[in-house]
């Protein structure tokens, strides 16, 4: 009978990644049986000692593995799942588990729930919450298949800290299905903090006229040691890149201050930042609708306020 939670664990240049730990601690919270890991790539085994709060740590080590690709991940962690027929598997709700849940889900025949910003047990059936229109309302999804799957939204869960390995079980994976090879892989440059870890995210908007006007923009970001976010309009515009683009069709982002400058707050935009802890708006339209989800706001032209602003926090860094 399927048990336990199997959470996926990201490892990035042998270290663990940020939401690694948040499932974990989610995984925990559930008590809905023992909590494992899964651990996929190559050369990975060694980051098997850095996979803390779990009983066990699947890894499927393959040199098949060394790039992220679907039918491989798929293939590897189809045969984790196997070994450890899980009731629940957790995977974050990043580049790689958005790509590969769905997927597995699929492979096992099974559901799958995206975007999880809540969950708990009920009856002893897994019960997940996710934004729904736009992050104008929440869905509660349950499962009638086994095992359920879902993604979680980075920061939506507190991580564990500390705790020990699990012990590390090697599993054989078969690869000779899979199809796609991947020849060539360019990092994206980013000079700063990452917009999906940043703790400040400061996005500008349409409003702002043009891509020069976002040196305000990366100024306040960084004196804020934060990260720069752009809207749909922006990024369609090609004023930035895409990859800074927030909202339903871009990253979703749960900072604890996210800074909207020169944006409207259309439903789509807002379900990318909804999970801000604070939100701070700069529109000159005092009924721009992203007033309604700012803590605070500030009405006024972008040109008087982000000076003003900048220097003043300039100023309270400068008095230490
Ligand atoms: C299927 C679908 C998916 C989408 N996905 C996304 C998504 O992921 N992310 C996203 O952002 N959008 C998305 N959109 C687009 C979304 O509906 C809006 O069109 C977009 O968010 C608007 O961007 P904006 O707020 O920058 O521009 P606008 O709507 O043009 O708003 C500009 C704002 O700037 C203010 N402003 C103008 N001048 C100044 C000034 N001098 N000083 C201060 N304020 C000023 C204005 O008052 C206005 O509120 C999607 C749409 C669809 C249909």
């Amino acid at each position: 009978m399927p048990n336990g939670v199997l959470i996926l664990a990201e490892v990035v240049d042998g270290e663990v990644v940020a939401i690694t730990n948040e499932l974990v601690g989610a995984a925990q919270r559930l008590g809905a049986g023992p909590v494992s890991a899964m651990l996929i790539g190559a050369g990975v085994e060694g980051a098997a000692a850095k996979v803390t709060g779990v009983e066990k740590t699947y890894v499927v080590d393959d040199a098949a593995l060394a790039q992220y690709t679907t039918d491989g991940y798929v293939a590897a962690a189809a045969a984790i799942a196997q070994q450890a027929d899980p009731a629940i598997i957790l995977l974050g709700q990043t580049d790689m588990g958005r790509d590969l849940a769905p997927a597995l889900a699929s492979k096992l025949g099974t559901a799958v729930a995206m975007d999880t910003i809540a969950m708990e047990m009920n009856d002893g059936k897994l019960h997940t919450t996710r934004p729904a229109y736009g992050g104008n309302a929440r869905a509660v999804n349950s499962f009638s298949t086994e095992p359920a799957i879902a993604t979680v939204r980075p920061k939506s869960q507190d991580a564990i800290e500390g705790g020990a390995a699990g012990a590390v079980e090697k599993v054989s994976a078969d690869m000779s299905g899979v199809r796609t090879n991947v020849v060539d892989r360019q990092e994206a440059s980013a000079a700063g903090v990452r917009l999906e870890d940043a703790s400040v995210v400061v996005s500008g908007g349409r409003g702002l006229g043009s891509p020069e006007n976002f040196a305000g923009i990366e100024e306040l970001a960084k004196v804020l040691g934060g990260a720069v976010g752009c809207s749909r309009a922006v990024a369609d515009l090609g004023w930035r890149p895409v990859a800074e683009q927030v909202g339903l069709t871009g990253k979703v982002v749960s900072p604890t201050v996210y800074i909207a400058v020169a944006i409207s707050g259309a439903s789509q935009h807002m379900a990318g930042c909804s999970g801000s802890k604070n939100i701070i708006a700069i529109n000159k339209d005092a009924d721009a609708n992203i007033f309604k989800a700012a803590r605070f706001g500030i009405v006024g032209d972008f040109k008087t306020v982000m000076p003003a602003l900048i220097d003043a926090i300039k100023k309270v860094k400068d008095e230490g």
